[in-house]
């Protein structure tokens, strides 16, 4: 089957390269992101292979449907990028990689959590330039501190037997509880319970409607002082006006963020010699005790090697089928 496959990294194309031979794929690799400018590209097509930065809007669906394209093959979990009512109408099949390592998730919002927590970041820079001072580099205790998390599905279980292995108390939300949660010694609590009682609140819940900027000026006046948000699940969970004011207020003590709200502008790109025209990131990256990430929670050998072959296997049972 002919694929157009939409990528800006060079890790992605190695891996396909590396796997596809396997499969009875022919992929053609374009350096661009798959939006309304370069949707052209996909004429003719039966499958396009795209990930999270990619925007499969209306528009763009229904020229990929009028250039023959039937399979739209996601290599991420996340679907917000979709517009899948488009794409029902539109008879385009979405598949996607439902869970390529929950693990690779929850390690790297424990990484953010630590590194805040420990300032490892700012210790790092001061001692290549010999500053060995330890002003500013106070830490607390995670041990029985109270973590909240907010989604309890694939990766919220696992930062669940994480954050229970080394000793906090854990407190879960999710509408669909998983009995497997308790039993890590973690308890189910109401929402605001959980932002009342939390010194850490994590995110793995899916951007939907319902959970567009669930974070904001309200939940946060909801929360401890100073409390450690961690979101490493979609950016547009928080709003992020909120997020600067809270960090100015010190509403938020620390704030670790792997996503942000406009990051297609941004993310999975070098713009480190450009001046970024994106006032509230700029503003983000200069307050203290912010650590933001690149997308790349989900970015593990073990994580990429199950994106391939599941993308792959999603392309091979279409073509069966
Ligand atoms: P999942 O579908 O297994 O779990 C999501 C959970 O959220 C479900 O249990 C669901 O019931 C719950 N949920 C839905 N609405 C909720 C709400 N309003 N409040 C609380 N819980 C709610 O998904 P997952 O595999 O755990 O992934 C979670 C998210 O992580 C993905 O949707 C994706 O956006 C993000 N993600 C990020 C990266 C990265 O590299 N940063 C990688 C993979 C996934």
């Amino acid at each position: 089957m002919k694929v157009a496959f939409f990528s800006t990294t060079k890790t992605d194309k190695a891996l396909f390269e590396k796997l596809s031979p396997d499969y009875p794929v022919d992929l053609d690799y374009f350096d661009v992101h798959l939006n309304e400018k370069t949707v052209p590209l996909a004429k003719g097509y039966r499958a396009v292979c795209v990930f999270v930065n990619d925007t499969l809007s209306r528009p763009v669906i229904e020229q990929l449907a009028a250039g023959g394209t039937e399979l739209i093959a996601l290599r991420c979990a996340g679907f917000n990028n979709v517009d899948r009512d488009a794409a029902r109408e539109h008879k385009l099949t979405v598949l996607r990689v439902p869970a390529y390592s929950p693990m690779a998730v929850a390690e790297h919002a424990l990484a953010l959590m630590m590194s805040l927590n420990r300032k490892t970041y700012r210790s790092y820079i001061r001692v290549r330039d010999g500053n060995f001072t330890l002003e500013g580099l106070l830490g607390f205790d995670m041990f029985r501190k109270t973590a909240g998390i907010i989604g309890t599905g694939r990766i919220g279980l696992e930062m669940t037997r994480i954050l229970t292995g080394i000793g906090l108390n854990v407190l879960a939300y999710d509408p669909y509880p998983n009995p497997k949660v308790e039993e890590y010694g973690a308890k189910y609590v109401e929402l605001d319970e959980l932002y009342r009682q939390s010194d850490i609140i994590t995110l793995h819940v899916p951007l939907m409607p319902e959970t567009h900027h669930l974070i904001d000026e309200t939940a946060l006046s909801k929360m401890k002082d100073g409390v450690m948000l961690i979101n490493t699940s979609r950016g547009a969970l928080t709003d992020a006006d909120a997020l600067v004011q809270g960090v100015k207020d010190r509403k938020i003590g620390y704030l670790g963020i792997d996503v942000y709200e406009q990051e297609e502008n941004l993310f999975f790109e070098d713009h480190s010699e450009e001046i970024i025209d994106d006032d509230t990131f700029e503003r983000l990256v200069t307050l203290p005790n912010v650590l933001i990430t690149a997308h790349q929670a989900y970015f593990t050998a073990e994580a990429l090697d199950n994106i391939g072959q599941t993308t792959l296997e999603n392309i091979q049972d279409f073509e069966r089928n």
